[in-house]
């Protein structure tokens, strides 16, 4: 089989993650924090080596501000919902993925307005509008760094440094960029960062983080123990016990700290370009196809290795079911949980695109017996 839905999870993993699930589960599956028995500090230790992995891959100073969640969508609800107040106003992206847009939709019921500001399907968000959209009572700005649908790159650096400049917090949906690109949260200006564990980072399904900030304070999506403060009714303020309660998927996050140091052992940035390699190789086979429209960016830096298309006369849904039924190739077609992406690039009535996403285990093989298999059933 041809893997190429990299965008929704990666797989295959490296051995090494593999490995590590099966030795915490067998070894080291204490609950983490909570006793002072070998097996539960072999448990806390593994978490704590993977969030300090984390912080190093993105470059912020202080582990603790990395809190683990169950994915993206659970990271970015809880920086959402964790900040907005009645009354407040949130500025975003046309291209939202609905882990953005539907927990600002749901905040809209209770008071919170949002403006989504219009995204160029090539060139991403413009800093420019974001600061014209900017009002008294903006307490929130949410953008993807890479978008799931076009592999578009927004300039989050240069919206950080305008939200910056308004003390208004910048948070990055990374679900697509993380591992596949490189993300330093100082540099960029990022004050939350939600991430997926089981996409570019490689690990397992079930794991995702927080970044947050130094001295950004949000309120918790659930309390319970924490192994810390227990005589207190209250939830804890200490980081990451204040967002982590309840029992950790220990032999998943010991898995992603072994994708998280598999790629920067190899080094992002090498990531960045064997996709970015890929990709065009990719768009380059596919632009010789009669009948193809190609969406989002042209090969180069303003874009990732997420490729959407569309087949005249062929509805997505089918051609991805030819591809995977006599072909093996496994891809997306529809809407990716996105339909402002669609609809930014008129694809919404369509059936959305099909979606071909490459990812580290990709090789030239691979993309070259998609272009062919794309070609045998083109019009
Ligand atoms: N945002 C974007 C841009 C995504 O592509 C995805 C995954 N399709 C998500 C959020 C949600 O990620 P997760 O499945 O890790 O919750």
């Amino acid at each position: 089989m041809i893997y190429l839905d990299n965008a929704a999870t990666s797989w295959p993993k490296p051995e090494r993650v593999y490995a590590a699930a099966d030795r915490v589960l067998r070894e080291e599956s204490g609950n983490p924090g909570r006793s002072g028995h070998a097996l539960s500090l072999a448990a806390g230790r593994r978490i704590e080596e993977t969030r300090l992995c984390l912080a190093r891959l993105f470059g912020a100073a202080r582990p603790e501000r990395i809190v683990f969640t169950l994915n993206t969508t659970d990271a970015l609800n809880l920086a959402i919902k964790g900040i907005l107040r009645p009354g407040d106003h949130v500025i975003t992206g046309s291209m939202e993925h609905n882990s953005v847009a539907r927990p600002l939709e749901a905040l809209r019921a209770r008071g919170v307005e949002y403006t989504k500001i219009p995204l160029c399907a090539v060139n991403g968000a413009d800093p420019d509008a974001v600061k014209a959209a900017i009002r008294k009572n903006t307490r929130l700005a949410v953008f993807g760094h890479v978008s799931n649908v076009s592999g578009t790159v927004n300039p989050v650096a240069e919206i950080g440094a305008i939200c910056r400049e308004r003390g208004i917090p910048l948070l990055v949906d990374a679900a697509q960029s993380a591992g596949s690109a490189p993300i330093d949260v100082e540099r960029m200006n990022i004050d939350l960062l939600a991430f997926p564990g089981h996409k570019g980072l490689l690990g397992p399904q079930g794991t995702g983080g927080l970044y947050i900030t130094e001295g950004l304070v949000l309120s918790p999506l659930r309390e319970g123990g924490t192994g810390s403060r227990s005589e207190e009714l209250v939830q804890p303020e200490g980081l990451p016990g204040r967002y982590e309660s309840g029992t950790q998927n220990t032999a998943g996050i010991a898995a992603l700290g072994e994708g998280a140091r598999f790629i920067m052992e190899e080094g992002v940035e090498k990531t960045e370009g064997r996709e970015a390699r890929l990709a065009s190789r990719l768009i380059g086979g596919l632009r010789d196809i009669p009948g193809i429209t190609l969406y989002g960016p042209p090969e180069g830096p303003r874009r990732k290795g997420v490729v959407s298309i569309t087949l005249a006369g062929i509805d997505p849904a089918q051609a991805s079911l030819i591809l995977d039924n006599a072909f093996g190739i496994a891809v997306r077609a529809g809407l990716h949980c996105a339909p402002d992406g669609h609809r930014t690039l008129g694809t919404l009535d369509r059936g959305g695109t099909l979606r071909i996403s490459v990812g580290f285990f990709n090789t030239d093989e691979d993309i070259d017996r998609c272009v062919e298999a794309i070609g045998a059933i083109a019009p």
